[in-house]
């Protein structure tokens, strides 16, 4: 750190090989740099593919408190400093500088804010909305290696522009809130996340997938200006943990559980008639995605395969027609009609005689409520399946997250429609 006085400029290090550039018009204009900041020199070195531009300010410049304000105070002492700028053609470009230290009668020793980045980073704003612009379309790996920067840096820019976005949105007019669990790293570790039905955007995301993340989603809310008592509707799967924490945390809640959650009991079903079966049917072997598809999605294989098995004596059959049946129910026009269309499948189902499709008749009478509450909340399960798309983007771009940190701040970056507000 050295004192300033008057006009004295930090003399620049000699680079070997470096070409100093005299004429620093061109970048002053091209970093857009006001008074008191000037370009005193830049320096150019072929061999090391770099620029380094020298800035500096007047002497005797005065400069604004950056905590509250106050102008005109002089500079006390100054400390250098060096940013990451973007590309100068193929060379990587830095800027350097010594940035002044002010006392401030109310606030102390102070560092100033310089224009050109943010306090405490080692990047221009410049060069960290590239980044940002980046790393929602590739990996941040990826990003790391293209721009030769080890990633954890890149992290922490990311979480900086996430940060500060998500603390601006406004919850104030959330009421349908749909939950869902996503395996953040091989099973060991999961997210849950919030999403707002109405604006289609991920709100919140917990670690975890257990009752707890509700309230600290609730509590959440309540940050963001949301109230966990405005909230009517809850789509959730039949998970016993969300169903609990939505009845702590979300009071008014009605619960709906969604559509492909419900479907999947059955599904599950069939799956395991079949996989009982095949022990003494042989011809049921490599049959299995075929009874986890509807019929006009199979290939012209599969539809082969199943025309030529003795469908009429195969319980496997049986249980996918009762799959089927089952699917009919979101055919419905009327909650009546598909409390009417519920009554006669669960009859049906639990005369199966298929132990597997009996028990997940069982549990789809536990959540009766919950399943027909659709024909009322009518919540679009196309938007559950296209937020859990994203988020597997999220898992891609953030491939060697190091933390769940890092893949919450990619979903709330990919999913969360935030307004970043990136510098231009
Ligand atoms: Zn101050």
């Amino acid at each position: 750190m050295a004192a300033v006085r008057g006009a004295r400029i930090e003399p620049v290090g000699h680079i070997a090989g470096a070409i100093a550039l005299r004429d620093t018009n061109l970048l002053q204009l091209a970093l857009g740099l006001t008074p008191p900041w000037t370009v005193t020199r830049a320096d150019f070195d072929p061999e090391a593919r770099r620029l380094d531009i020298e800035i500096d300010f007047a002497p005797g410049s005065r400069f604004a408190c950056p905590a509250c304000g106050v102008a005109d105070c002089p500079a006390y002492d100054t400390e250098r400093k060096t940013w990451r700028h973007l590309n100068f053609f193929q060379h990587q470009a830095y800027l350097n500088a010594r940035v002044p230290r002010i006392r401030c009668g109310a606030c102390g020793i102070r560092t100033v804010s310089v224009p050109w980045a943010r306090p405490d980073s080692g990047f221009t704003l410049l060069f960290e909305a590239l980044i940002m612009a980046v790393v929602s379309a590739m990996p941040v790996k990826a990003v790391a290696r293209m721009v030769d920067e080890h990633d954890t840096r890149l992290w922490r820019v990311v979480h900086h522009y996430v940060d500060q976005a998500r603390a601006r949105i406004d919850a104030s007019d959330v009421t349908q809130v749909a939950i869902d669990e996503t395996a953040a790293r091989r099973g060991h570790d999961y997210i849950t996340l919030f999403v707002d039905i109405d604006q289609a955007r991920a709100l919140f995301a917990a670690e975890g997938k257990d009752a707890k993340t509700v309230g600290t989603f609730a509590a959440d809310l309540t940050a963001h200006g949301g109230d966990p008592e405005a909230i009517e509707e809850v789509c959730v799967d039949m998970s016993p943990a969300f169903i609990k924490g939505v009845a702590e945390n979300l009071p008014n809640a009605a619960i709906t559980f969604d559509k492909f959650h419900a479907v999947k009991i059955v599904n599950d079903a069939v799956d395991q008639v079949r996989r009982i079966e095949q022990k003494r049917q042989g011809l049921l072997r490599g049959t299995r995605y075929i009874w986890l598809r509807n019929p006009a999605n199979l290939s012209d294989r599969q539809r082969e395969t199943l025309q030529n098995l003795p469908t009429r004596h195969l319980k496997t059959a049986r249980a996918y027609q009762i799959r089927l049946a089952f699917q009919e129910l979101y055919q419905q026009d009327t909650p009546e009609q598909a409390a009417a269309f519920l009554k006669r499948w669960y009859f049906w189902a639990t005369h199966s005689r298929l132990p597997p499709v009996i028990d997940a008749a069982q549990t789809v009478k536990r959540h009766w409520v919950g399943i027909l509450r659709w024909f009322d909340s009518k919540i679009a399960n196309g938007l559950i399946e296209g937020i859990n798309s994203l988020v597997q983007a999220a898992k891609a771009k953030a491939r060697g997250y190091r933390s769940i940190r890092n893949l919450k701040a990619m979903v709330y970056l990919l999913a969360g429609k935030l307004d970043l507000r990136l510098p231009a």
